[in-house]
Order: C-alpha cells, then structure tokens, then sequence
C-alpha cells in the first residue's frame, strides 16, 4: 500500500490513525509518514522516499538508526528467548551501568516507558514524604499519567488543549502549575502550600514546548527550595538523560536531584524507562518497602541488552563532544540562512539536541514566549523541508535531535534545503 492509502486503513482501524498523537500531522496538516526503515541518519518512506531524520524516533536513535552494534547484541538475546518474568544478569549489567554514569543515582528500577518511570517516582514521593500535591511547570510534560495532564507539553499543546477530560479534577487538584523559568513564582507557591508539596518535577532542559534552556541559576533555586520544606526534587530526563551531556541535565548543571527518571536513549529503540536516585526513597519501594510498583516486563532481557549496549557507545569519550558540534554547526548554519533572507529566527541548543523559534524575541524563556512564536511560518518551513528530504518533529512545539551519524553530507544537505525553504518564506 501506498502511504496515502495506509493512512486510510489506519483511521479505520486505529483512531486517528496513530498509536501516539505526536505522530499525527495535525500541527502541520497532510498525511503523517509511514515509515519502513531506517539506517544511520536516514529513514524511508513506504513510497521509498529517503529524509534526513532530525526526529531520531523522539530521542532514543542517538548512535543513528539500525546501529550495527545494538542490532548484533538484540539478535543473539532475542535467539535465548524473550521473557522470562525473572531476574536476569542483563538488569544488573545496565542498573550498575546507570548508577556509575548519573551523579545522583544510587539505586534505580527498571519500567517500560517513560510515562511509567515519572508516574512511580511521584507515587515513591508520595509514599516517602507522607504528602499529596506536586509541582511541576507551565509546558513540561512528564508522560501521561493522570498527574501530568495539566498544563502539559508538545502533544496536547499541538491539539490546544490545556489538559485532557478523563482525569478527575480530585487528582488534577493535587497538581500545582507554575511558569517555567521563573524562581519568584515557585518561591510563592512552595511559600503556601510547600510544608503539603511531596515533589517537585521538572525537565531539567525543557524539551517539549520545542526547547528552552533553564536561566543561570534557577535549578539551584529549585534545589535549596526544596531542602527548605523537605521536598523530592524530581528532575524528568527522560528527554535530557543521556541526550545533552553523558550524565544528562544533572551533570551539566551539576544539581543533585533526590530521584530522577530516565527513558529514550537508555532503551536503544526498545520500551525501557528507568527511574532511581537516593537509596533512602529507593529503599521505600516493594519488595523493599511498601510503595507498590511492578511490571511484568519490566527489565526485559532484549531490551536490557539494547540499553547496554546503547550506554556503553555513548560511554566512549568524545561522544557527546562530536555530537554537541555537529549540532552547533546545524544551527549556526540555520541561523545563517535565516539573517540573509531576514527572517525572524532564533535557536538553541545542547549536546544531542536543538530548537527553533520563528520569532523576534531572542529570550525564549517560557511557555507564553512559545505561544507568541510563528506558528504559520514553522508549518511553511516544515513542509518545504520534508518536500526536500528533511523531516523535522511535526509541530512547533517539538525539539530537534541529533545523531552521531548525521555527518557532513547530510548537514551540508539539510542547509541546502534550509537556503530553498528560507528563501519562499
Ligand atoms: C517522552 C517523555 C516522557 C514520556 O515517555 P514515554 O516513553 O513516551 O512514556 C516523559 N518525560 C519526558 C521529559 C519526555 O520527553
């Protein structure tokens, strides 16, 4: 089948046609793209055509699609069976792996996703301090547990939705929001309710309301607020960990958070989530203690095998060096084309990811400074690059991400279809 008549068979049979509404183009308009297969920085269309992937399947593809290494370590797993609902040596391998790699992590579960990872971190807050509110920030989004739907990031900000119907407004209640960025507001809010507050959470770079930077400062704040009420601080990596710096956000800005939570890269391409941090919470997990979480599949072999193998090629020194300037390169060059053709454009970036703004403002700081970005100009310059081969995250509101393999060529060809697309804008 053809990729329009895929996209038919897919609404029939799976609603709107995806398995996750970022998938869908509707902050772009047109049929999203089915793809089947992938390698390196590239993938290919059912109609065969190849893009330049700046998606990376949302995170995780960050040593390139189809790496030779993780294909060869999941194939001999896959060949000794696929489950066994036991303990297994590749857990072990990839848990020490972790705690080695993250600053604050001492001990660490294995889950299947990232949504899982942050939604048993604030039960494990819950369960350790004896409280029920949270705080987490105006545009972050933490997966989509009940929780989180407040406020939240790219996917339901790309469908304008504050929140989502189905979550109770007795546990949305618990859920306290404030603007991302600015330390004054959070101050007044833990004034008020911190003594009730269990855990903060934050993206440590926020990544889903497209990409903004943590001013000079303000994660320290964050920290000693919450060493004042005796608060979890919760940093939310998955986006972040193992994407902008080897030991994630933590590392770069070198904050301690008390648990952390991890997803993506640490999977390999495979459903892994992770979260983990100081051995006293940790210790209040069962069977450990009495805050319950379990997953049947949790630490699946052939999975574990992918994420050590992934941690091990990100791991060799220089990696995220190389990556951090192939990715400056893309940007600067962006932003080249931009200015000649007067454009309105900014960009930022970090290790293995960036964000573009159509806009005047150069202090992109929070969800309202997004929401004043060109919308209709992203959507012009999204199509005309995919029309020339370049496939950018489907909304305006997504960050960009690098692998290591994106090289030479196909820089020099995303600036190519950059200097095209600027020029009709
Ligand atoms: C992707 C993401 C999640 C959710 O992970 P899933 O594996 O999609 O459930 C949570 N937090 C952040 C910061 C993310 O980027």
């Amino acid at each position: 089948m053809n990729n329009h008549d895929l996209f038919l068979s897919a609404q029939k049979y799976i609603p709107g046609g995806v398995n996750s509404p970022v998938r869908a183009f509707k902050g772009v308009g047109g049929d999203p793209l089915f793809i089947k297969k992938a390698k390196g920085p590239y993938i290919y269309d059912v109609d065969d055509k190849e893009y330049i992937d700046y998606i990376g399947s949302w995170g995780p593809m960050i040593a390139g699609h189809s790496n030779k290494k993780v294909l060869k370590a999941v194939h001999k797993a896959v060949d000794q069976g696929m489950s066994f609902g036991t303990p297994t040596e590749q857990e072990v391998t990839v848990a020490e792996k972790m705690c080695k790699l993250i600053p604050s992590m001492d001990m660490v579960r294995m889950v299947n996703s990232g949504t899982e990872a942050t939604m048993s971190a604030i039960r494990l807050a819950r369960g350790f301090t004896g409280r029920d509110k949270i705080i987490k920030f105006e545009g972050c989004y933490h997966g989509h547990a009940d929780s989180f739907l407040v406020k939240a990031g790219s996917g339901v900000l790309t469908l304008g939705i504050p929140g989502s119907p189905g979550v109770p407004s007795a546990v949305a209640d618990l859920t306290l929001t404030v603007a991302y960025n600015d330390l004054d507001a959070l101050e007044s809010t833990m004034q008020a309710h911190g003594d009730d507050v269990a855990a903060i959470i934050v993206e440590p770079i926020a990544g889903n309301m497209n990409m903004i930077l943590p001013l000079e400062g303000y994660l320290q704040g964050m920290r000693d607020l919450c060493d004042k009420y005796g608060t979890i601080l919760i940093f939310d990596e998955v986006m972040t960990g193992f994407r902008v710096a080897l030991g994630g956000a933590q590392e770069l800005y070198n904050i301690t958070p008390d648990l952390s939570t991890f997803g993506k890269v640490i999977g390999g391409g495979l459903p892994v989530g992770a979260f983990g941090g100081r051995k006293d919470i940790m210790s209040h997990i069962a069977p450990l203690g009495p805050v319950y979480q379990a997953g049947t599949l949790s630490g699946n072999p052939v999975a574990m095998t992918a994420g050590s193998v992934m941690l091990d090629i990100v791991s060799k020194k220089g990696f995220y060096d190389d990556l951090a300037i192939k990715t400056q390169n893309l940007t600067k060059g962006l932003k080249e084309i931009a200015d000649k053709n007067s454009i309105p454009f900014h960009t930022v970036n970090e290790g293995g990811m960036f964000g573009m703004f159509f806009t005047e403002n150069l202090e992109i700081n929070n969800f309202e400074d997004i929401a004043h970005c060109d919308e209709e100009r992203f959507k012009v310059f999204f199509h005309k690059m995919l029309d020339q081969g370049v496939y950018f995250g489907p909304s305006a509101y997504e960050a960009a991400f690098v692998s290591s393999t994106h090289d030479e060529v196909t820089l020099s060809k995303t600036l190519k279809a950059a200097t095209f697309a600027f020029s009709e804008l």
